[in-house]
């Protein structure tokens, strides 16, 4: 892939940061699975969230069967932190520049695998409920820590944080690929 050539695309989106990471560098933890089940609503519930991504050995080896990965993020000021609908009215607007970015990718042949923001929400009801195969696979990516992936020692490592500040909202995803 013409690196050079997707960062360019990059500079002309409402990113705060990206950083290329080595997907070894990531931290796989099944404590942050047990957060899922024991407090996430979402588990359970659809086809982007824990149970139904696998175990998080299988999640892993997936992410790992990558060589790289570019990890991005944006950062978005609402007038209330503590209002989760305002925090979640902000998820499409990331989650449309992660597609943006997808789509830079396969204009250069390379088809990521994406990790993004909380569960699912394309559709009104997911079809895991009704033990049906996900609508939009194609479309669909599974959150971060569906995967068991604890982002904060990543993030550090790359002098990048999850709060930056009153009433900002920061986001990121994950699109691993091979060259
Ligand atoms: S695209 Fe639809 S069926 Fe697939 S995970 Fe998302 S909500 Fe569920």
């Amino acid at each position: 892939m013409d690196r050079d050539l997707l960062e360019q695309g990059l500079s002309e989106l409402p990113l705060y940061t990206y950083v290329y990471i080595d997907p070894k560098q990531l931290e796989f933890s099944e404590r942050i699975r047990y957060i899922c089940k024991a407090e996430c609503p979402m588990y359970g519930k659809t086809w982007a969230c824990p149970p139904a991504v696998g175990e998080v050995d299988e999640c892993a080896r997936k992410c790992l069967s990558y060589e790289h990965c570019l990890m991005i993020g944006t950062i978005t000021e609402i007038e209330d932190i503590y209002s989760m609908e305002a925090a979640l009215a902000s998820r499409p607007e990331h989650e449309k520049i992660t597609n943006e970015i997808r789509d830079l990718m396969r204009q250069q042949g390379v088809e990521p695998y994406i990790l993004s923001t909380e569960a699912c929400a394309i559709c009104e009801r997911c079809a895991f409920l009704d033990g049906l195969p996900c609508r939009l696979p194609g479309r669909m990516h599974p959150c971060v820590e569906s995967h068991g992936i604890n982002l904060i020692p990543t993030l550090e490592e790359n002098g990048l944080d999850f709060q930056y500040g009153d009433n900002i909202v920061t986001w990121y995803s994950l699109l691993f690929f091979n060259e």
